[in-house]
């Protein structure tokens, strides 16, 4: 029987997930997932896994060499750049072949009020002068941070302050600046109804997201209560091969794994 190609699967999406379990026992690849260790209680895929930071471009070159990888899926978020750069210039080093499975991008139908923004800092930015009260984070904890400083960003009328619907996977660390405002946790994905139901709840104004594509139940929401989006926008990818479904990965899988 031919030997098993040995395949380093980048995850931490839906995607990821998805493809390891369709790869669990494939004949021909042998699949090694991995993980950031962001979150408290990931799930884990089926198959061989492994947890943490490789130690920067270095370190994954070293990596990929000690174990032998032959190939290179990189199916990490769309927002997840500093992997996604590392990998390419690894596999470019060692000369593996590497492909980035990217879902995609949501797009405005008519009647969404997006306002498109280059990075987090150029939203929180936007906010300064935005007369939206109620705010709908939805972003990591990771990409608090420029959001802190608006506390109190009012006309000086300590009333006048901005409130923040922040949601996140696992609770932030005790202490962690965050925004005045209110933390809910909870992992996609989402119902739309839902979504309504929780922005009326809280009277939410704007809504901040980044389009992170796949499910849009917030976006729908979003629509439906004809609320305005902050929308930031997916940061550049690096050269190389763009595939753009599961089934799409799959077969460059099969392509390379022979
Ligand atoms: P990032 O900025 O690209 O990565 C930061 C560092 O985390 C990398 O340099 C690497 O550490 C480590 N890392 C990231 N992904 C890894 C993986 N799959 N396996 C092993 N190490 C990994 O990524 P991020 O935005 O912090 O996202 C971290 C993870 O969460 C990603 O795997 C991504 O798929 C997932 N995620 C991200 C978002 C988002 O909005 N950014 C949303 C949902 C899920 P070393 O340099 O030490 O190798």
């Amino acid at each position: 029987m031919a030997r098993k190609r040995r395949l380093l699967l980048l995850g931490g999406t839906g995607e990821a997930l998805r493809l390891a379990r369709e790869l669990d026992g494939s004949s021909r690849v042998h699949c090694i997932s991995s993980l950031a260790g962001r979150t408290d209680h990931p799930v884990l895929p089926p198959g061989e896994v492994r947890i943490g930071g490789f130690g920067g471009r270095p370190g994954l070159v070293t990596y990929l060499m000690n174990e032998g990888i032959e190939l290179v899926l990189d199916a990490t978020h769309p927002f997840a750049t500093q992997i996604c750069h590392h990998a390419q210039k690894a596999c470019e080093d060692l000369g593996i072949p590497r492909a980035k499975l990217v879902r995609p991008a949501w797009v405005p139908s008519p009647g969404d009020r997006w306002t498109v923004m280059p990075d987090i800092a150029a939203a929180a930015a936007f906010l300064r002068v935005h007369p939206a009260r109620r705010i709908f984070l939805t972003l990591g904890r990771q990409d608090l941070a420029p959001f802190v400083p608006l506390a109190g960003a009012n006309d000086g009328d300590p009333g006048d302050g901005r409130w923040f619907l922040i949601r996140m996977i696992d609770p932030p660390d005790p202490d962690t600046p965050l925004p005045p405002g209110e933390v809910i946790l909870g992992r996609g994905p989402f119902r739309p109804e839902d979504e309504t139901a929780l922005m009326r709840q809280h009277h939410i104004e704007l809504l901040v997201t980044k389009n992170s594509g796949g499910s849009a139940a917030k976006i729908a929401a979003a629509a439906e209560l004809h609320l305005p989006v902050l929308m930031i926008d997916r940061p550049p990818l690096p050269p190389g091969e763009i595939l753009r479904s599961v089934g799409e990965a799959l077969a460059w899988i099969n392509l390379h794994a022979v």
